[in-house]
């Protein structure tokens, strides 16, 4: 299992390390020391898999999407992340972390979110917890995902609008950072993507990694073999796809498909398709692949998923795109859309705009009607009613 797991350095190839200010450190450090004795401790673990099961509601269906099949004519299985609490796979993440939080003697929970996903996943299970919360949002993101910042007040967590730079994404993870610096005893910072200083990107992908664990058991039994042909993620800073590929990476007759957001296409300047348009840098602590200026800046991304529309993409895929162990690909806004829709009328299942992405390059697929297909349905698409019945004018 090692040759695209990270090595004892924090790297995966070229790419990871943890590229931090010296004030943060002491944190990140002890976090690496301590983060996989914890993890594996059979008191985490049991609560660990207790808290999946009976609160998260896992696992998650692998669901046999018949008329999809037909119609892409060959057989196409949903990995059902849009089924746990709360709607998606971060959950997944946050129920790890909080444990592993609780374990550190922490009080005090930080996270960023964009589209407010992960805030919501991490404001559910502080308040699982009781321990305090704090989500840093960009001001412009509060106003435009108001559903989720509601969610956030109703659970308890205090929301602090991120007012510099582009007051999204990026400005948030600055104030997280900046937060943890001020208060690194008390306080953990949630990640909620791949990506991040050593060990965050390598503890994101374990704590996701039941998806393909279980993905590997439930096609045993149905087709009677645990390798699919083709699996398929889309990519915003890389956990669900992570998760759905990781007990795969060894087996290379399995071929891993990432789908990144192309937005408005991939050269429009509106765009989030980072493997295409990046090249290598360091983001939010690590070395990677991300979308930057001439000079260094990091490009504005776009993308109409609030989840896929993130400039990098976490360490471990760049490692995977570079070695080419996994295919990255890009699917406009339109596209998605598309495929969305498709997905609803086929199958009674509204995907989430960020999944529909990861549905789209079906189209672009040739098959001979053999093979098994896995894609990940990441999350339910409740969140983007309001974007789809707009787009069709429904
Ligand atoms: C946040 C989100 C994503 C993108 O994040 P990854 O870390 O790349 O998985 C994808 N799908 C859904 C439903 C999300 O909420």
């Amino acid at each position: 299992m090692n040759k695209y797991q990270v090595n004892e350095n924090g790297y995966y190839g070229d790419f990871g390390g943890a590229y931090i200010p010296e004030m943060l450190y002491p944190n990140v450090e002890y976090l690496r020391q301590q983060y996989l004795n914890i993890m594996y401790e059979p008191e985490f673990q049991r609560e660990f898999q207790q808290l999946l099961k009976d609160y998260v509601g896992r696992p998650s269906p692998l669901f046999l999407a018949e008329r999809l099949s037909k119609k892409y004519g060959t057989t196409i299985y949903l990995k059902r992340e849009d089924l746990n609490h709360t709607g998606a796979h971060k959950i997944n993440n946050t129920v790890g972390q909080i444990l592993l939080a609780e374990r550190l003697g922490k009080k005090r929970i930080i996270a960023e979110t964009g589209a407010g996903q992960h805030g919501v996943a991490t404001a559910t299970v502080c308040a699982l917890k009781g321990l305090e919360c704090i989500v840093y949002m960009g001001e412009k993101d509060i106003v435009r995902q108001a559903p989720n910042v509601a969610r956030m007040k109703m659970m308890g967590a205090t929301v602090i609008p991120a007012t510099s730079g582009s007051k999204t994404l990026k400005d948030a993870t600055n104030e997280a950072m900046r937060d943890w610096i001020n208060n690194p005893i008390d306080t953990h910072y949630i990640i909620g993507s791949a990506v991040g200083p050593h060990p965050y990107p390598d503890m994101v992908a374990r704590f996701q990694s039941v998806i393909s664990e279980e993905t590997k058991i439930q096609l045993k039994e149905k087709t009677g073999s645990e390798y699919p042909d083709y699996v398929l993620a889309c990519v915003g800073g890389g956990s669900n796809a992570m998760g759905m590929f990781y007990h795969f990476l060894d087996d290379e007759n399995v071929k891993l498909i990432a789908v990144e957001a192309a937005g408005k296409g991939v050269h429009s300047g509106e765009s989030a398709a980072t493997t295409l348009l990046g090249k290598e840098g360091v983001l939010h602590g690590s070395r990677s692949i991300l979308m930057q200026t001439a000079d260094g800046q990091v490009t504005e991304p776009y993308s109409i998923s609030a989840g896929l529309d993130y400039p990098g993409i976490g360490p471990q895929h760049a490692h995977l795109f570079k070695v080419k162990r996994a295919e990255y690909v890009s699917i406009t806004d339109d596209e998605a859309m598309q495929a969305g829709l498709l997905c609803a009328r086929l199958e009674g299942i509204i995907p989430a705009i960020e999944s529909a992405h990861a549905f789209a390059h079906l189209e672009k697929m040739k098959f001979t009607g053999n093979e098994t297909v896995v894609i990940c349905l990441s999350g339910r698409g409740d969140k983007d009613l309001d974007t789809y019945t707009k787009y069709f004018d429904l």
